[in-house]
């Protein structure tokens, strides 16, 4: 029987195409095959580019003929959350202001995937503007989770996590500002990291808060996280904010096991509104890399309950600025009847941006403006600075914080749309770390009751991303913990 490459990881799909075991367009015509029988049930994607993603993968094919060097990612399959800019297609970020918008340039991360051989299958659907934990605010469509297609793949990343567990692609990429990656990597049962702020070039991402947001991977296993993250780290001289720091290759931190490692459990994470399926099944996780030789101690991150109010003062007065750009002029969806030029922007705003991006921009506004602008702006980065103090401190006595990444699976959709601040609660575990900067990563570590994938979250100092990746990959091999693939029948 021939193999099911939509199966495969990036990694055995690179092995097997640099030594002409299989050829590009091979692999890549599965995944597009795969997505015409699923993508009716996921609708992970806003584009799927099926005539570009075949002509990728033959000039592949041509340099391996002519003997030419093709990259570590040559022929890998992947897909693109849709506020990363790319020359092909469009750039919507699941928005109507820019449900037209076509980039003429590549982001930075993009242009670093192209030159090591990877095939791009199109753009994912997420929540507009990354704004939102269920992909629900996308004026699109809404993405399901491949576990259960009545519940919701997380978000903002939706479309980058589901498309992953619905194998439509190989790996994506997706951004995080307050969870977007391993929230819905937790939801939808796949890993997903976000990397230390600086690490990867912001050139190219729409801006949501830029203090705060990072492009990151998401992939089937550890490995290929390592593989990703080889491909798109790095210092830009086009992002100020991205570090002149050397970037290890990944690949190479993954052995070493955790012997020795000290792993600090914040207890201020372990408390009520903690579900206890997730509780046990993260509890067991740490269990498995105690008994691989770590040693986890009780630690403290006392700022914690103020980590959400915090985060929605400041990405929201980020996004007020952000989005400012958005004005119908320069680019963006331009009201067509509208008589002077507040009656455009006016009009050009309301229809343009759906109903939670204007609460983000009316509440960053309104905590920016003159008068306020203390009481809240100015107090969020304060306490900014108490939360980054709290991770210090409890770095001084571990070397990775291990918690769950969200307090519980996939909800059903609806279930919190009446309700934002619920909505926001749900990232309770994940904002405090963009707020830090260092890196982080969901793995899955089980499945609840009802079969919907549970993630487990290990966060670590800045720049270091080789500890998390180490941590993560010897609890996926000794756990053994692999989910049962999501039943999609083809239809
Ligand atoms: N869910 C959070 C929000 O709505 C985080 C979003 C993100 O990380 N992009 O802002």
């Amino acid at each position: 029987m021939s193999q099911d490459w939509t199966r495969a990881t990036a990694y055995d799909i690179r092995e097997a195409v640099k030594s002409g075991a299989v050829r590009a367009e091979t692999v890549t015509q599965a995944y597009l095959d795969r997505i015409a029988a699923v993508e009716n049930q996921v609708l992970a994607y806003n584009e799927v580019w099926n005539d570009h993603a075949l002509a990728m993968a033959r000039a592949v094919d041509a340099k391996i003929a002519q003997g030419e060097d093709v990259g570590p990612l040559a022929g890998v399959p992947i897909g693109l959350k849709d506020l990363i800019c790319t020359t092909e297609g469009r750039t919507t970020c699941s928005s109507k202001i820019l449900a037209n918008y076509q980039s003429p340039f590549d982001a930075t991360c993009v242009e670093r995937l192209r030159a090591q051989g990877a095939v791009f299958l199109g753009k994912l659907n997420m929540d507009e503007f990354a704004m939102g934990s269920s992909t629900e605010n996308s004026a699109t469509h809404q993405t399901r989770n491949p576990f259960n297609l009545e519940c919701v793949p997380g978000g903002s990343s939706g479309g980058s996590a589901a498309s992953v567990s619905a194998n439509e692609c190989a790996f994506s990429l997706g951004s995080d500002t307050g969870g977007s990656i391993r929230q819905p990597a937790a939801l939808s049962g796949c890993v997903g990291l976000k990397p230390t702020y600086g690490r990867v070039s912001r050139w190219g991402l729409v801006a949501f808060a830029s203090s705060l947001d990072q492009i990151g991977p998401l992939t089937k296993d550890v490995r290929d996280q390592a593989l990703a993250l080889n491909a798109i780290c790095g210092h830009d001289p086009r992002d100020s904010t991205s570090a002149p720091l050397e970037v290890p290759d990944f690949t190479a931190c993954l052995e070493g096991g955790v012997e020795g490692l000290t792993i600090g459990v914040p207890k201020e994470y372990f408390t009520e509104g903690l579900g206890d399926e997730v509780r046990g099944k993260v509890e067991a996780a740490l269990n498995v890399l105690r008994d691989s030789g770590a040693k986890t101690v009780e630690v403290s991150l006392p700022h914690t309950s103020y980590a959400v109010a915090v985060y929605y003062i400041i990405c929201t007065a980020e996004a007020s600025a952000n989005l400012a750009r958005f004005d119908g002029v320069r680019y963006g969806y331009r009201h067509p009847e509208a008589k002077d030029m507040r009656e455009m922007y006016v009009l050009s705003k309301s229809e343009g941006f759906g109903p939670e991006v204007q609460r983000r921009i009316m509440l960053g506004t309104y905590a920016l403006s003159s008068g306020y602008y203390d009481a809240y702006y100015l107090k969020a980065q304060k306490v900014r600075a108490l939360i980054k103090r709290d991770f210090d401190r409890a770095y001084e006595q571990c070397d990775v914080i291990a918690t769950p990444t969200t307090p519980t699976p996939a909800f059903k959709f609806g279930a919190k749309t009446d309700n934002p601040l619920e909505m926001y609660l749900n990232d309770i575990y994940t904002i405090s770390l963009n707020l830090y900067g260092g890196p982080g990563i969901s793995v899955p570590c089980g499945q609840s009751a009802d079969g919907l994938p549970i993630g487990f979250q290990i966060m670590g100092k800045v720049f270091d991303e080789a500890a998390i990746l180490r941590t993560a990959y010897t609890y996926e091999q000794r756990s053994g913990v692999k989910l049962a693939a999501p039943e999609l029948a083809a239809s």
